[in-house]
């Protein structure tokens, strides 16, 4: 028997009888984080990292029976040993260890390499077989530090001092990552903030995190021109109405995919910059050596392209999750 094994629903390890980030509704759920894609309602049970619960009540229900464990807990749920480690992707994201009967598999969920002073630092893991993602698997996504992206968001920001500056990025991770780096680089300046980023900036404070100071900006007066302010919003407000209150700011938008030339002109900002909560090529196959593993299923993304980079060059044996029973 395998220790986890494909199902409609999402990722099944029969000896626990629990699912990993399932698709649809479940009787028991392993959460890596609580992105949208990762994180759905309706299970019967959750067990999370207890960073991620405020977000996750916030996202599927105040009222879902939710088990918060700490990293590297060991939990004993059926014939499996099951522990969540840091990730590095966001505040309580966690690749998830399952050994049954001394095999170690590990699903990292998303992840990521480079320092982020908002969340907890990845943890390299050992096991057998691998399941990672791989959204920016090609070799052309190579990051710079957020602290250096931080400076040129900074830069930016701060030559305009007649206009607001409008910048998009996603609201839980990508914003308070930005609000983190700007504090440590000793920015004094109070940061506007679009409700949806608001309201998960203060998990964050919750849990600690030292963030640039912040305010609503639904809470500073309409009249206001807002000269010389940054403001922090989500993709879906980008060109919608809540837009209007903004006299010609200049926008930009922070994210991986700003490294695609075209990408940036396509979406319509102005300004792009590259910064990712993901793992660039040279973090993907550093872990994946790192882990030992001694076969590797790669998904989310680029699948095909890893998988074949590490049979030819690197000897180890590797396919698309599509292929995995
Ligand atoms: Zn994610
Ligand atoms: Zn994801």
């Amino acid at each position: 028997m395998a220790v986890l094994e494909r199902q409609t629903e999402g990722l099944y390890c029969p000896a626990a009888d629990v699912w990993i980030d399932p698709t649809r509704p479940v009787k028991r759920a392993l959460i890596t984080h609580a992105h949208a894609d990762h994180a759905r309602a309706g299970s019967g049970e959750y067990w999370a990292v207890n960073q991620s619960e405020g977000v996750l009540r916030q996202r599927l229900g105040q009222e879902i029976k939710l088990h918060a464990v700490s990293y590297g807990e060991t939990l004993i749920i059926g014939e499996a040993k099951i522990s969540f480690h840091s990730a590095g992707h966001v505040l309580g994201s966690a690749q998830i260890r399952i050994e049954v009967e001394g095999e170690v598999w590990l699903v990292t969920g998303d992840y990521k390499r480079c320092h982020d002073p908002s969340c907890t630092p990845f943890e390299n893991v050992k096991c057998d077989v691998m399941i990672t993602e791989s959204t920016f698997g090609l070799p052309i996504y190579r990051w710079k530090t957020g602290h250096e992206i931080a400076k040129e968001i900074h830069q930016w920001w701060s030559e305009e001092k007649d206009h607001p500056s409008l910048l998009f990025c996603y609201a839980f991770g990508k914003a308070q990552r930005v609000l983190a780096e700007l504090k440590a680089l000793g920015i004094d300046d109070e940061i506007l903030l679009h409700g949806a980023v608001e309201t998960v900036t203060r998990h964050y404070r919750d849990a600690g995190i030292c963030m640039a100071k912040t305010c609503p900006v639904s809470s500073i007066e309409r009249k206001d021109p807002l000269k010389g302010r940054l403001i922090i919003a989500p993709p879906s407000a980008y060109r919608s109405s809540w837009m209007k209150r903004f006299k010609e700011p200049q926008t930009a938008f922070a994210s991986g995919w700003m490294t695609v030339r075209g990408a940036r002109r396509r979406r319509g900002y102005e300004k792009g910059f590259v910064l990712s909560d993901h793992a660039d090529w040279p973090g993907l196959i550093q872990t994946i050596k790192e882990s030992g593993a001694k076969l590797v299923y790669v998904t989310h993304g680029q699948d095909d392209v890893i998988a074949r980079y590490l049979r030819e060059v690197e000897g180890i044996a590797a396919d698309s999750l599509n292929t995995l029973k």
